[in-house]
């Protein structure tokens, strides 16, 4: 549907930003370095927001219960009454409606320290430290003989390009707010002096906090049951060969790459990652015991290791966690669940019409949490992980990351509960289905 905005400042000063429809109702209040807007658009859950000015530049997914969407732009390298550019779009990429507001100017710039003794100009940074913090990056380097940098700060969702004075000692030290990017992107620092000579260059991983194991049990509906969780891929990934499925003759190589980010640009390993700890919780407080094949991006799990786990505590279930991709068509979209097929271990397990079965009550269970009516549950020999199981294994494919509205979804926490909520009651069928449960 399209719209446009009707702009209500702080005092309700009503007019009209961009006339492409309808009319929408937008609130701003304009501060230094910052924008706090307010939108009403009762037919969406989720919206994307991007904002630039000539210095900052940020996307970010928002989400909304009710239709009230508020958020903030932030500016950090924006200084005087720059035009900001506002857009708000569909998940899908549709423009809903767009407005451009003058940001405020910072009454506090601060310029070079009192008492800098000019002394010869270092052409490269000194004592470099960057360090990945929540919300931002966190920078401390000496430049001798230099009063004032460039920094520029970058990630796949967001710019900014900010003049830093020097401090005593030609120490530049601070924070560089970066609310939109996602955990484990990756963050380019760069510095240059007025005439263009970089002196300082660094890439770092934003921050990310794994979720600490859980210690509280709430229901007890997996009272007894072990499941086996297995975050798919690893930050980089060794290539390996080794026989497909016991007893046959075929081998499997590992094939290079993921899946990343049509529009977030991030890695399937941290988005399995990410699920995958989230659930590890979840079903331990639904009273299952819960092992994980991997906890960090940064560690090698191979092939058949992701069956041995599993195999040797005995687990009930595992569910290997993926995200897809079919570059040859971004609209293709949905869940996804695999079951093995023919191998010796697959057979002893259940017969396929059983599998089949159970693969597809898992599918149902996460198709009713998220909404997501796509999906398919396929049978197959391809993935060593299932096929090498000795018990109910689902390689699960939670969405396309080559799709721009399940991209977005799949890295918004509002939605990864919701996969997880469908794959905790998933579990709990299943395991009535086998019988471990009443
Ligand atoms: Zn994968």
């Amino acid at each position: 549907m399209k719209k446009f905005c009707c702009l209500l400042l702080c005092l309700l000063f009503a007019f009209p930003a961009a006339a492409l429809g309808e009319e929408v109702e937008l609130v701003v209040s304009v501060k230094p370095h910052a924008i706090h807007y307010a939108i009403y658009l009762p037919e969406y859950e989720f919206i994307y927001v991007g904002y630039d000015t000539q210095n900052d530049n940020a996307k970010e997914v928002l989400y909304s219960k009710n239709g009230a969407f508020q958020g903030t732009c932030y500016l950090p390298g924006t200084v005087d009454e720059s035009k900001v550019g506002l857009n708000f779009y569909t998940l899908t990429g549709k423009l809903i409606c767009r407005t451009t507001l003058t940001a405020a100017a910072d009454p506090e710039i601060q310029g070079p320290a009192a008492g800098l003794s000019a002394e010869k100009a270092a052409n490269r940074a000194q004592n470099v430290e960057i360090l990945p913090v929540k919300g931002g990056i966190r920078y401390y380097f000496r430049l001798p003989g230099r009063d004032s940098v460039v920094l520029k700060c970058k990630s796949p969702q967001e710019w900014h390009k900010i003049t830093l004075y020097a401090g005593p000692d030609y120490v530049y030290q601070g924070q560089v707010d970066m609310p939109c990017t996602y955990a484990d992107d990756t963050v380019t620092l760069t510095a240059t002096t007025g005439g263009g000579v970089e002196v300082l260059s660094e890439s770092v991983y934003a921050y990310y906090d794994a979720p600490a194991l859980t210690d509280k049990a709430s229901t007890a509906r997996l009272n007894g049951v072990t499941v086996c969780v297995d975050p798919g891929h690893q930050r980089t990934t060794q290539i390996e060969t080794v026989p497909t499925m016991p007893g046959g003759e075929q081998t499997t190589t590992t094939t290079v790459g993921m899946a990343k980010g049509v529009e977030t640009k991030r890695r399937e390993s941290q988005l399995t990652l990410e699920i995958g700890l989230k659930l590890r919780n979840a079903l331990m407080e639904e009273g299952a015991a819960v092992a994980v094949t991997r906890e960090k991006q940064d560690t090698f799990v191979g092939m058949l290791e992701r069956a041995d786990i599993p195999n040797s505590i005995d687990a009930d279930f595992v569910l290997r966690l993926h995200c897809n991709s079919r570059t040859s068509n971004d609209q293709v979209q949905g869940i996804e669940v695999y079951c093995p097929l023919g191998s010796t271990y697959a057979q002893a397990v259940a017969a396929r019409t059983d599998y089949k079965l159970m693969g597809q009550t898992m599918l149902e269970a996460m198709q009713q949490f998220t909404g997501q009516e796509k999906g398919a549950c396929i049978l197959n020999n391809t993935y060593v992980g299932n096929n090498w199981s000795m018990m109910p294994s689902f390689l699960i494919e939670m969405g396309y990351m080559t799709n721009m509205e399940e991209d977005l979804l799949l890295s918004h926490p509002v939605y990864q509960e919701r996969l997880v909520r469908g794959m905790v009651e998933g579990v709990v069928r299943l395991a009535r289905l086998r019988g471990l449960i009443e």
